[in-house]
């Protein structure tokens, strides 16, 4: 929890069991908190879209036909310090991408990413319009649903939900893409710019929250004779 005695010693008769330090100058230890759900972070929004546009939405490999895929590769391993170069392939690959709507891999239909306003506008849904190159299978998968809608409601879900399935679009939550991204291969990490052995595409998904250690938290005045209490972040990272 925020409060959690492995970040900071509160009793000072205690041995801080995360540093050898004497524990006067200890000023305790930046802790995490697991998210429930993984969350899109704001910051990481552009950098998603690119690798959604330029992977498979079904087998999560690079879109690129064969050829084009061994020479995107080469490119990228000999190209290795000049970081203009690199971003500029990573843009040539990612209009490649966007033309293709079949995947040469497994021969899922692919469409484009779109960034929809959800919840009154407060923030932003990715989905994936999956057939928009295709239309055949667009209304085999609409006369599917609407089988399906007989069995099922789909009242209980929510608006947002419904006008995607409408769009006969699928939905592209956190959870979704971090699936997704853990199951890039490490060539294909590497034609989207990235080193695999230090970083790789999932790390841009939210897991989990940084929490700092309490003195370098706000503290909140109480008003008079109270002294201050347990400041608003650690209120905000209790809930
Ligand atoms: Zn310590
Ligand atoms: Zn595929």
């Amino acid at each position: 929890g925020p409060l959690d005695r492995r970040m900071e010693p509160t009793d000072k008769s205690l041995t801080c069991p995360r540093s050898p330090e004497p524990l006067q100058t200890c000023a305790g230890h930046f802790g995490y908190l697991k998210l429930t759900l993984p969350v899109f972070h704001q910051g990481y929004f552009k950098a998603i879209i690119t690798i959604l546009s330029c992977i498979c939405k079904s087998c999560s490999r690079v879109l690129l036909d064969p050829d084009n895929y061994s020479s995107a590769l080469s490119f990228m391993r000999r190209v290795q310090d000049d970081h203009l170069r690199r971003a500029a392939k990573l843009r040539a690959i990612t209009e490649e991408c966007k033309k293709i709507s079949v995947c040469p891999r497994c021969g899922a239909c692919n469409g484009p990413i779109k960034k929809i306003p959800a919840g009154g506008s407060r923030y932003l849904m990715l989905i994936h319009d999956k057939f928009a190159k295709h239309e055949e299978q667009k209304l085999e998968f609409h006369s599917m649903l609407a089988a399906e809608d007989k069995s099922f409601s789909l009242t209980k879900r929510s608006q947002d939900m419904k006008q995607a399935i409408g769009k006969a679009a699928q939905d592209l939550d956190p959870l979704t893409v971090l699936d997704m991204f853990q199951r890039i291969p490490d060539e294909d990490v590497e034609i989207l710019n990235m080193r695999p052995e230090h970083s790789r595409p999932e790390e841009l998904i939210i897991t989990h929250l940084p929490v700092p250690p309490c003195c370098i938290r706000p503290s909140v005045a109480m008003g008079v004779g109270a002294g201050s209490n347990e400041d608003d972040l650690t209120v905000i990272l209790s809930e």
